[in-house]
């Protein structure tokens, strides 16, 4: 009867959501091990110069390194993690290291190129966010100028007061400061003005969406509106030779993604730090 097939919709509800929490409360305790025992791992995504194919930076992105074996990247835990705050510690882990790392090879004698880290603005404290990264430089001794933060675009609009703070404070320390993701929120272009941003990041949604004539439209626009605001403009995403000759062709030489490398082992940073790219990216233009 209809009164039974309601209760059993309510319980099935139910299930579904107590399953839901229950794997929530795991992913929170288990992230609370990884923290204390650091099982998370960084990978470093170059950025590269188009026309001549070098690296210029490198982006760190976090990897939790499980106790089955499994990598895990950010996306399965990341809403868990704001949610509980643990993305604080995890932000300031990933800051130390990459910093840390930065310096390493720099002793052995490679290149230095600067590190982009993600940083959420979710739970965080301004004041905590600035002397962490005052405390993570003079520990490290890495040079400001080499450290770039990363913020996304949507984080941004809604921390309006603090981030404008807290962006003023990051570049007076002589730290770089990028929008991430430009575009995939709910953008606002007040922001661009208000905010001094070193790099603006276009999501790869509008470069992946190229060549359909309306997402040409929106990324020439944007490289053209990010440049005379005088923002390094950074194209995220890049998969094909087409999406990565029509960027340059608009005036973006600066670009991220897996046609020139997906993002890599600490390990193997040496050997394309020393040798650029793999001879099969460097084509002739
Ligand atoms: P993001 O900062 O925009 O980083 C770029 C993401 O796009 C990375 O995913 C990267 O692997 C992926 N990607 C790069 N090139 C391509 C491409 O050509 N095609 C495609 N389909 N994807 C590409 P990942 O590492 O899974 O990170 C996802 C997001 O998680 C990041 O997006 C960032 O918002 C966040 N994240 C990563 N590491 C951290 C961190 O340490 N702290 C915080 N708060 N967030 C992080
Ligand atoms: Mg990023
Ligand atoms: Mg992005
Ligand atoms: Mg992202």
């Amino acid at each position: 009867c209809a009164k039974e097939a309601g209760r059993c919709r309510y319980s099935y509800f139910t299930d579904v959501m107590s399953a839901r929490a229950e794997q929530r409360m795991r992913t929170e305790h288990d992230l609370r091990i990884a923290l204390a025992n650091e099982d998370f791992r960084l990978h470093f995504q170059p950025r590269v110069s188009h026309c001549d194919r070098r690296v210029i930076g490198l982006e760190a992105l976090l990897r939790w390194q499980r106790s089955d074996g499994r990598t895990v990247a950010p996306d399965e835990f990341l809403d868990v993690a704001e949610q509980t705050g643990l993305i604080v510690q995890i932000d300031e882990w990933v800051m130390r290291e990459a910093c840390r790392q930065s310096r390493e090879w720099q002793a052995s004698g490679l290149p230095v190129v600067p590190i982009s880290v993600n940083v959420s603005l979710a739970r965080f404290d301004a004041e905590r966010l600035i002397s962490h990264v005052r405390a993570v430089l003079a520990e490290t001794g890495a040079a400001p100028e080499a450290l770039e933060i990363e913020f996304i675009e949507s984080q941004m609009f809604a921390q309006q007061e603090r981030g404008q703070q807290v962006i003023g404070e990051l570049k007076q320390l002589g730290v770089q400061v990028a929008v991430d993701d430009f575009g995939r929120g709910f953008s606002s272009l007040n922001y661009l003005v208000q905010y001094k941003f070193d790099t603006l990041k276009i999501d790869r949604s509008f470069v992946q969406g190229m060549p359909d004539p309306k997402h040409l439209a929106i990324v020439q626009a944007v490289v053209a509106m990010g440049q005379a605001l005088d923002y390094r403009v950074v194209a995220e995403g890049v998969e094909t030779h087409e999406q990565a000759d029509l960027l340059a062709s608009f005036g973006c030489n600066e670009m991220q993604g897996f046609l020139f490398s997906r993002p890599l082992a600490a390990e193997q940073l040496p050997a394309l730090l020393r040798n650029g790219l793999p001879a099969d990216f460097r084509r002739s233009a």
